[in-house]
């Protein structure tokens, strides 16, 4: 039973990261009474704008993708989204200590028992998702640390259950055919998708009774869908197959349950 005061805060890298990436889990948990909440890096500033006279700028485009990450935020039912204010494609050339200050004092002021972000291939290797994954992690500690000072005065807070969203294997052949692989270009090599064994996961969250509104928040993302091919074309009975095939995550730890037992809720053993 899901009481009142549960939160979970996730943080990640731009606006439709929490709608493509856990859309359906975020929108179960606000509907069942969990306070979830957003950490969002960068405004996206860096995203797809199509033509080259079509170009927004920097700006134009953040601002844009700040108010369609608004609108999905409403249908997930998050209560709150906070920007770190990092250019999207340079959260990997953040200062650390200063990156970790501001996630670690969102997490002593939010004070969530559970916190989720992006595993260390990034689901396909994008730098800045591996970047905030590594800053959340420290975070983490750091929020519980009391020697550790924030730059807010705020008092430690040890969270419970910290969470990577992953892709399993079964998602990313299902999803292969509709978006080609998901792959992104670096200087000198190109990074894939590194689908998660069935093995790895450890929490299997069932959400396909909201997979609806996740679609229609990732639609939220307009600015966005060019980028997705096929996979935005869908009819939406299509789309919700795919979605619900979300909800693997891996628990990098807890310090309220254990075992090898898949959990189907990312609150299990917090009473
Ligand atoms: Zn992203």
């Amino acid at each position: 039973m899901i009481q009142e005061s549960l939160s979970l805060l996730a943080v990640f890298a731009h606006p439709d990261d929490e709608s493509m990436g856990m859309g359906g889990v975020l929108a179960k948990l606000s509907a069942k009474g969990v306070q979830t909440h957003l950490i969002c890096a960068t405004r996206g500033e860096r995203g797809w704008f199509g033509a080259e006279d079509q170009n927004p700028g920097l700006r134009g485009l953040g601002l844009i993708r700040t108010s369609e990450l608004e609108s999905a935020a409403k249908l997930l039912g998050l209560c709150s989204i906070h920007f770190l204010d990092y250019l999207d494609g340079e959260i990997d050339q953040a200062e650390p200590v200063q990156a970790i200050g501001k996630i670690a004092a969102h997490i002593r002021r939010i004070r969530p028992q559970v916190v989720v972000t992006f595993p260390p291939d990034g689901n396909y290797g994008h730098p800045d998702h591996i970047a905030i994954g590594q800053f959340a992690a420290a975070s983490v500690v750091s929020a519980a640390d009391a020697a550790f000072v924030d730059g807010e005065d705020r008092s430690p807070h040890r969270v419970s259950k910290f969470y990577f969203m992953v892709d399993s294997e079964s998602f990313v052949n299902r999803l292969a055919p509709l978006l080609g692989e998901i792959t992104f270009p670096m200087e000198d090599h190109v990074r894939g998708e590194v689908p998660w064994q069935e093995w790895m996961v450890t929490t299997r969250i069932e959400m396909r009774d909201y997979c609806q509104t996740a679609w229609r928040a990732i639609l939220c993302h307009k600015s966005q869908l060019a980028s997705l091919g096929p996979l935005a074309d869908l009819e939406e009975p299509a789309a919700i197959e795919i979605l619900a095939m979300q909800g693997t995550f891996y628990r990098v730890f807890s310090m309220v349950n254990g075992g090898r037992d898949i959990e189907d809720d990312l609150f299990e053993g917090i009473k």
